[in-house]
């Protein structure tokens, strides 16, 4: 071999080493490092989204691992993390048996497809995109960052640490949040969605699929429209331009052959046409979600509230409750005290939660009432204050304030009876009766017997 050919042949194989991980779909492209606040831990993002996940096992049909289905899913999901930077989440996959086309991810991994979704899609790489988004909600940690504001907004920084210190479903409870299906995990603001697009794209190019899929995905969708595809845009708000987003974002990838179906992405297809799938409607109604006769789960007779009573030795206070109500939360933080079926996804429609607020120094209790009043009035859209009166409980003057809000059963409005007593540091115990307004008064006499019960430590 002569030396001119060598170094030909050499220059040849340079190039070719060049240009052969892109045809041959090599090309990676990095995905953004996460950044803003959350106040929650990536071990705290695992444990919720486990406690989700059995709770939406619960409320919801999901089709068997060894469905061929959702083997297929679960390949899928394994090829795209394949390509997330390591260490990365512990991703899951499951289908969901329901008509909609939907998909939705937990906090730490665990992501839902809805066999609508499959049955929707028209190739591989549509799939893919929607998975590869609702992968990236987990990456960009966008359910507990929503979480995070949420409950800064709702509780005083003081007792935020000793809530975040238990159980965190509890506290998320605590601090009166949903989770599970639905909940405020669940609803994105539209610069999260154009980060889960941005973010979604990448994976999705990395692992050999054209990242404008996605964005026909979500075109399809919207055209489509109705009453199948609303769910999914109320979780996830359309950013608008999805598509001339997306070719922004990808327009300096280097080009690449992409993939856009699969025999397997066929046949599963195929398969998934031939599998029952529910309406929203007939889930809730098969009540999967076990006592789910209202919306939300919660149920929509007056619970019992048993005469005999029980106390709580809480650290702050003792309280006497109905001994067939449940104590969510520690002796340590805020508590729930409720019926069975007056709490649902961590909404509040029967029962007690008592808190505290931070220490106000130089504030008169009329001053620090009307402070927390209005941190809960902005807190809770709807709720607004409609009397205001004085009380003695136990020798401890304090503040009656009766409030209006919306049930978390649909269509009810709510009374939420709020009583504040003040303790020596200046800060602020207090109590939320919380029923529907039609059956306030049935419960009135429990909650007053609990009230007189109420001892501040
Ligand atoms: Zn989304």
């Amino acid at each position: 071999m002569k030396d001119r050919t060598l170094k030909r042949y050499v220059a040849t194989l340079m190039l070719a080493l060049l240009v052969v991980p892109q045809l041959f779909g090599v090309a990676e492209v990095p995905l953004p490092a996460v950044t803003g606040w959350d106040m929650f831990s990536p071990e705290q993002d695992i444990q919720l989204g486990q406690q989700n996940a059995a709770e939406v096992r619960k409320q919801m049909p999901i089709l068997p691992d060894s469905n061929p289905v959702s083997q297929y899913v679960q390949q899928l999901g394994a090829k795209l993390v394949a390509t997330m930077p390591k260490p990365t989440w512990p991703y899951k996959f499951h289908v969901v048996q329901q008509k909609d086309i939907n998909a939705f991810a937990l906090p730490g991994g665990n992501v839902f497809v809805n066999l609508g979704t499959i049955q929707a899609a028209q190739n591989e790489a549509q799939l893919a995109g929607v998975m590869a988004h609702e992968m990236s909600h987990v990456y960009e940690r966008h359910s507990t960052k929503q979480a995070s504001k949420q409950m800064a907004a709702q509780i005083p920084l003081g007792v935020l640490g000793a809530l975040l210190g238990g159980g965190v479903a509890g506290s998320l409870a605590r601090a009166g949040l949903q989770f599970g299906a639905g909940s405020i995990f669940l609803k994105y603001s539209r610069d999260m969605e154009s980060q889960a697009d941005a973010v979604g794209a990448r994976i999705m190019y990395n692992a050999g699929y054209d990242p404008v899929q996605l964005a026909n995905f979500f075109q399809m969708l919207e055209k489509q429209g109705g009453a199948q595809t609303s769910q999914f845009f109320s979780d996830h708000p359309n950013p608008g331009n999805r598509e001339e987003a997306i070719k922004k974002e990808i327009a300096d990838f280097p080009p690449k052959n992409f993939i856009e179906n699969s025999p397997a992405f066929e046949k599963a297809h195929q398969e998934a046409m031939g599998i029952k799938a529910y309406s929203a409607q007939q889930i809730q109604q098969h009540a999967w979600g076990a006592q789910s006769t209202g919306d939300n789960g919660i149920s929509a007779a007056v619970p019992a509230a048993s005469s005999a009573f029980t106390t709580l030795n809480h650290s702050a206070f003792d309280i006497s409750y109905p001994e067939d109500w449940h104590v969510y939360g520690d002796t340590n933080s805020a508590v729930t005290i409720a019926p069975q079926g007056g709490v649902s996804q961590n909404a509040v429609a029967y029962g007690v939660i008592i808190n505290g607020s931070d220490s106000q120094n130089g504030n008169s209790l009329d001053q620090s009432t009307q402070q927390l009043v209005s941190s809960l009035e902005q807190s809770n859209p709807g709720l607004k204050q409609i009397s205001d009166s004085n009380i003695t409980v136990n020798g401890v003057k304090g503040k009656s304030i009766d409030l209006a809000g919306n049930s978390p059963i649909q269509g009810q409005r709510e009374r939420d009876w709020l009583v504040a007593l003040p303790r020596s540091d200046g800060s602020l115990l207090y109590a939320v009766f919380i029923a529907p307004d039609k059956d306030f008064p049935q419960l009135r006499p429990t909650y007053e017997r609990m009230l007189r019960s109420w001892k501040i430590k």
